[in-house]
Formats: structure tokens, sequence, C-alpha cells
């Protein structure tokens, strides 16, 4: 039989994360003031970081703040390289750098700006796919859903509660772990 799921139907299936809930909400707001003080000053923090992008192709300066639950922010900025796909975002870049840095941490938030080069003001940004999959990676190893804030292309700011909410069907570790059972 043919069903039709909408995302509001989807987003109120089992989270991935047990025992948590609320995990799939979207907070839209006009401006970035209007968020959270927290949320405000890691977009600070990443649009701080952004002012130090190496994008010479693209010129989109791409800032990433990560705040892990002790409260230690790690930023990252977009990387390109000539050779394009031997570039990297700069959400990856946080997330990595974090880790690395601190391997025991668990990340609560993470915050994402892009301004053009020579630019003041901040562009929309979203996080592309690929760097959507990083941050479910981490969700499901630290068992801990991940804020993301960014702003997308009608120019609200968005705080979504989890990486998870920005994927749906997503494929993790459980997929490999329960993928053949029903
Ligand atoms: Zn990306």
């Amino acid at each position: 039989m043919r069903k039709f799921l909408t995302y509001e139907t989807l987003i109120k299936r089992k989270p991935l994360y047990f025992g948590q809930t609320a995990m799939k909400e979207f907070i839209l707001v006009d401006h970035l003031e209007d968020l959270d003080a927290e949320s405000k000053y890691l977009a600070h923090k990443a649009k701080d970081a952004a002012n130090h992008a190496y994008a010479p192709y693209s010129k989109f300066h791409v800032g990433a703040a990560v705040l892990l639950e002790d409260g230690t922010i790690v930023t990252g900025t977009n990387q390109e390289n000539a050779a394009y796909p031997s570039g990297m975002c700069a959400e990856r870049v946080a997330l990595f750098a974090a880790i690395a840095a601190h391997p025991e941490a668990k990340i609560s938030k993470i915050a994402i700006v892009a301004k053009r080069k020579g630019g003041k003001d901040l562009v929309p940004a979203t996080s592309c796919g690929p760097c959507r999959q990083v941050m479910l990676e981490f969700e499901t190893r630290q068992h801990k859903p991940i804020e993301i804030v960014m702003q997308e292309q009608n120019h609200q700011w968005v705080k979504a509660a989890s990486a998870e909410s920005l994927l749906p069907f997503a494929f993790t570790s459980v997929s490999l772990d329960h993928g053949d059972k029903k």
C-alpha cells in the first residue's frame, strides 16, 4: 500500500538516542540576536573564525565553532585546495579538531556562519550533506544530540535540535548493526 509520510510524521518517529526526547525540533528566528545567549556567543566565535578561512577559489568564507560539554570551544574554517575535492568544510575541520584534542569530550552544539570575502555581513550557509553525516556519527558515538545553529536561505536563523533532524532516513552504525533485522 502506498503511504505518504510527511516530515511532521517522520520527526515523531523513535529517535536514535534512546531515552531522550525533543531532538527533532527546529527553532527559527529572524535575527541572530533572537537566539539564546549560548547560541549567539558560539555564532560570534564562528564569525571570528571565518576571518581566517582559506577560500581563495569560492571566496566563501565559512567559520564553525564547536561547543564541548565542559564549555570548551573549538573553531574551524573551510580549507580549500587547488585540487578541489581535497579541501574540507569548516564544520568537519572544527569537529575533527575538537575530538582529536579532546577525545573524551562530548559535543553539545555547533554554530556555522559564512561571509563573502571582504564582506562584513553574514550570508546564509547551511551545512552540506557530508557534514551532517559526520555530525550524526558524533551523535551516535556520544549518545547525545548536537544542536546546530546556522542561517538558512531565507536569512532566518535555525537552531536544529540534532543532526538526526537534518537527515531523515539516515544511515548510521545502527543501520550496520540492525540493517538485516526486522
Ligand atoms: Zn560540509
